[in-house]
């Protein structure tokens, strides 16, 4: 009973407000895989908009994992401030974080508690809701719906295109309150829509956000002000 208070005063402690950083990292999925990263030193700003791009494969995606404290590394550290991310804190370092996939997970419950998303139905803050909806550009549609908020989407319901999908899982970001975005995009076949709402959103609404994309997209590194290259687990450039 005592241990998970200690570990949520340790929780409590992930500050950031200067810097993320990768220092002599390797990576590999199993003891007898290959590496997949390969020393691996990254620095990132607070408030810095970074690009991952390489081929398939290169590493772009479990680079991305361990940023969101969803792998550990196998060698190295990963740190923030200057304080290391064990799985002690992880779960802190993961609150700052929203991902914003390229296609969101649905569950199906409402459109509220998609937006809420992991907090429990009697603890949602409708009117938070009601807001990131808005931001995300996403309101207007869902008040078009008879059970507006309460609609069921996901199995059950409501079919939603690329775009709105986004827009949800931006507003899903929004609702979190996180500083940092991340967004990775897994195929090379963004449509128009879902890259329009991408954009927008990076340009209008992440002012003071850490933005991280990783992408095949060259037309979305307009929106970021350094590229990280990475070939075979190692960035080149
Ligand atoms: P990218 O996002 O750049 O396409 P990934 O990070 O997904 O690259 O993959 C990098 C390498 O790691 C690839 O060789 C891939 O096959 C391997 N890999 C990815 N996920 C796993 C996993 N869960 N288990 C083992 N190998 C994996
Ligand atoms: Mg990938």
């Amino acid at each position: 009973q005592k241990l998970p208070q200690k570990n949520k005063k340790i929780n409590s402690l992930i500050n950031f407000s200067k810097y993320i950083e990768l220092k002599n990292l390797n990576f590999r999925y199993q003891n007898d895989n290959p590496w997949v990263l390969n020393n691996i030193n990254v620095k990132i700003e607070k408030g810095a908009r970074v690009g991952v791009i390489g081929p398939t494969g290169s590493g772009k995606s479990t680079l991305i994992d361990i940023l969101m404290g969803l792998l550990p590394p196998t060698k190295g550290e990963f740190l923030i401030d200057g304080k290391l991310i064990s799985n002690l804190n992880v779960a802190a370092w993961r609150d700052h974080i929203a991902h914003v996939p390229q296609n969101i997970f649905l569950s199906d419950g409402t459109i509220e508690e998609n937006i809420a998303f992991g907090v429990a139905k009697d603890r949602i803050n409708h009117e938070r809701v009601e807001e990131a909806a808005k931001q995300a550009q996403i309101s207007c549609l869902i008040e078009e719906w008879q059970n507006g908020y309460q609609t069921y989407v996901g199995e059950r319901g409501i079919k939603l295109s690329g775009g709105q999908r986004q827009r949800i899982g931006i507003a899903r970001a929004l609702y979190k309150k996180a500083d940092v975005l991340i967004f990775d995009e897994a195929t090379c076949s963004l449509d128009n829509e879902t890259e329009q709402v991408m954009t927008s959103y990076i340009e209008d609404s992440c002012k003071d956000k850490t933005v991280i994309i990783a992408t095949h997209k060259h037309s979305l590194l307009s929106l970021v002000d350094r590229v990280i290259i990475i070939v075979d687990g190692k960035i080149i450039a």
